[in-house]
């Protein structure tokens, strides 16, 4: 019988990455004979105990592992693979051309920026380690690259005898997929949806999360927000009056996010406030180096653009809804720091967004000491991070090895998530023509995964549980 094993993702919200192992047809179902697929490969972010999981080698050999793929490009669903591939890998690795250029992109991020805060921590001595290394440097990415391959965006694709995937729109980020995948052993057949990190009704750029019409066996459902609504009101509205706030008061706002998904996000909503003169225009810095390009994606593929983004774009798809009048990419660390000199007010977008890394922390060094200023936290702030405490109203903040005073004013911004909500999930999972005959609840810390198991439980009366690290159950009767 198929089985699955949580690598990642089960008590937390980062590391997603789970095996699927198919017995071979007419075996005696010994897992040694059959098949193994990994869905997603993800990196673990946010405490040490987590980041520590990075180094340890999978329990289960990479070369016995024959196909992977990936629900979408986050670093917690992909950044894990140039540590697969290099302990020995070697099979293909399945995703739309979306999922794969994104991927590209974020890994090669990736892999440079673990090199940039290592030479700095070499440097300032602030590491927990006496040598500082990377997990992995842009040399680990190349071959991770030579193994993808693409599947298409939508409907079904057979990776091998054994394992059939038919992906769904999950409206998350750019190339988003929900997998229903088709298990055969045989003549057994298991169907298992892993519905990925959903994304939010209504948003723009993107086309709504759509549910597998799957009458599943077995349901892998993140719950991210499992105990949680975002804040109501419209994000636009609310993105003018801070704005407008700050930059009253001579301030500059500091949003940490992600290159892919949010950034674009706050750009199109900042373009189309300028554009109804319903803010001053100020400068916008995107610092990332793959900003510039991440967003070239998100205007390319414009088989994932819902109705009102591809009318502004126009017929032509010339339209430039993602830019603003003054507005600055920078890619190189040199043009970063420059930013420092910009006294008067302006907006800078850069990563990460839980202030777990990345050039953010340069930003804030320097913009949390004045009041004047402020910082928008929109996305999902795991525990353990420097974004949690900002959250909870940490008075300073350890950066560099150096606490610095927070007096900036801290804004939270559900509304910008690019995760449902508790009851989108529910909205989404009602979607379901049957009930799944198994759910495990994954990619959401325990309060929140056992919130959604009981709202599960009590809305639909679906078996439903909270999955559990390392764990190895049963896929089908
Ligand atoms: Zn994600």
């Amino acid at each position: 019988m198929a089985k699955l094993t949580f690598l990642g993702a089960a008590g937390c919200v980062t590391g997603s990455k789970y095996l699927v192992e198919a017995a071979a047809p007419g075996g005696t179902g010994s897992a040694g004979a059959g098949k193994r697929l990994l869905v997603d490969c993800g990196l673990f972010q946010g405490n040490n105990d987590l980041k520590d999981r990075n180094w340890k080698p999978l329990p289960v050999d990479p070369k016995a592992i024959d196909y992977a793929v990936l629900t979408h490009a986050h670093l917690d669903h992909t950044g894990w693979l140039p540590v697969l591939v290099r302990d020995g890998y070697r099979g293909p690795i399945f995703a739309n051309p979306a999922t794969l250029e994104l991927t590209e992109i974020l890994l090669k991020d990736s892999a440079h920026l673990q090199e940039e805060e290592t030479e700095h921590a070499r440097k300032k001595k602030y590491s927990r380690h006496p040598e500082p290394r990377s997990l992995y440097t842009p040399d680990d990415v190349g071959p991770v690259l030579k193994l993808a391959k693409t599947m298409p965006r939508s409907g079904g694709f057979d990776i091998s005898p054994e394992f059939h995937v038919a992906s769904f729109d999950a409206g998350h980020i750019l190339g988003s997929s929900s997998l229903e995948l088709t298990i055969t052993e045989g003549r057994k057949k298991t169907v298992v949806v892993f519905s990925g990190d959903v994304g939010r009704y209504g948003q723009p750029i993107l086309k709504e999360p759509t549910t597998p019409p799957s009458k599943a066996d077995v349901l892998i459902c993140e719950s991210t927000y499992g105990d949680r609504e975002h804040e109501d009101g419209d994000p636009e509205q609310l993105l003018a009056q801070i704005v407008n706030r700050v930059v009253k008061r001579g301030g500059s706002i500091v949003i940490p996010a992600f290159a892919i998904g949010r950034t674009q996000t706050f750009m199109y909503y900042l373009h189309r406030l300028e554009g109804q003169q319903r803010i001053p225009r100020v400068p916008v810095y995107v610092d990332s180096p793959m900003a510039l390009s991440a967003t070239d994606l998100y205007v390319k593929h414009r088989e994932d653009h819902d109705l009102e983004f591809a009318r502004e774009e126009g017929g032509d798809g010339k339209g430039d809804p993602l830019s603003v009048h003054e507005f600055h990419l920078t890619r190189a660390a040199e043009e970063s720091k420059a930013i420092n000199n910009v006294k008067t007010p302006c907006i800078i977008i850069s990563a990460s967004g839980m202030v777990s890394g990345g050039r953010v922390l340069h930003h804030l060094a320097l913009r949390l000491p004045d009041a004047k200023n402020a910082v928008i936290l929109a996305g999902f702030q795991a525990e353990g991070t420097r974004g949690r405490a900002l959250q909870e109203g940490a008075k300073t903040l350890n950066l560099f090895g150096t606490p610095v005073r927070v007096c900036a004013e801290v804004v939270e911004m559900g509304q910008f998530s690019a995760h449902a909500g508790k009851s989108e999930l529910l909205r989404w999972l009602s979607g379901f023509p049957a009930p799944p005959k198994q759910t495990y609840l994954t990619h959401g810390e325990p309060r929140a995964a056992q919130a959604l198991q009981a709202a599960i439980q009590e809305k639909f009366k679906w078996k439903a549980a909270v999955a559990r690290y390392l764990d190895t159950v049963p896929l089908g009767a």
